[in-house]
């Protein structure tokens, strides 16, 4: 996992994420809504030299994704390992409040955008070493374990990002390429929360270990960060 390219890099578990691959000795694209805002992978950037470029890349943006495989094309050469990790979600929603632009917003960002963003650097994965592509869902996407209404379009837009891994899956197996869907835990993140249970670092040390050991017989899954496999 030498050549990697992190979407949502600049804070929570995508910097974590960025942070974990350059202390293993990786080369990585950092992608994030406003680089001019991410300091803290600025300071990466300063104390790793040319391993670590930051990268413009809003993932509703259809134009940014297309131009996305000459960026990662000229820092990385290759990819080995593509984190699609962007997401967001709408907090507060209940049956009765739900807007069409949060069920829009979330399905463009949480599903929509990785599998466009997976399918653009598809001929950049398929030169790499052992590539994979990592796609961050949520348990929240189990339809097996849906038992409220709440977040609800966080909850819709994550199941229909383990439809297109599953689907990606069938495309990239035979390419040479493992792609597969992660639930990261709780994570003390601004999403996660103060009351959550995991530490950034923690789960990304536990997703990286899962998708660098990850065979092409785990392609297509939908796995936690400890390795189970959770329930579609
Ligand atoms: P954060 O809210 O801390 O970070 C979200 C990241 O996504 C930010 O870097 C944000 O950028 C970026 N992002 C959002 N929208 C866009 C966009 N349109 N274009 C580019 N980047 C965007 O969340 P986490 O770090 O916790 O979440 C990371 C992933 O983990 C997400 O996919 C999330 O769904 C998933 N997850 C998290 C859980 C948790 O407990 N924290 C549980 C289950 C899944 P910006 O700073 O510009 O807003």
């Amino acid at each position: 996992m030498q050549r990697c390219l992190v979407t949502g890099a600049n804070r929570g578990l995508g910097l974590a994420f960025v942070t974990q691959l350059l202390e293993r000795g990786a080369r990585v694209l950092a992608c994030c809504r406003n680089p001019a805002q991410a300091h803290v992978l600025d300071a990466l950037a300063a104390a790793h030299g040319d391993r670590l470029a930051v990268h413009a890349l809003d993932v509703a943006d259809a134009a940014a994704i297309d131009a996305l495989p000459q960026a990662a094309a000229k820092h990385l050469q290759r990819l080995d390992l593509l984190i699609n990790n962007a997401g967001v979600l709408v907090s507060g929603e209940r049956f009765g409040n739900v807007m069409a632009e949060s069920l829009v917003e979330s399905f463009v960002v949480n599903a929509s955008a990785p599998l466009l963003i997976t399918q653009a650097l598809a001929p950049l994965l398929a030169l790499g070493n052992k590539p994979r592509a990592l796609c961050i869902t949520s348990q929240l996407g189990s339809i097996a374990q849906a038992t409220s209404f709440r977040t609800i379009s966080y909850a819709m837009s994550k199941a229909a990002l383990n439809m297109a891994v599953k689907r990606l899956a069938a495309e990239l197996t035979p390419r040479g390429i493992v792609v597969l869907a992660a639930h990261p835990g709780w994570v003390k993140t601004s999403m996660g929360g103060k009351g959550a249970t995991l530490a950034p670092a923690d789960s990304a040390h536990a997703l990286l270990n899962l998708i660098e050991h990850a065979q092409a017989s785990d392609a297509g899954k939908f796995l936690a960060y400890d390795g189970a496999e959770l329930p579609w």
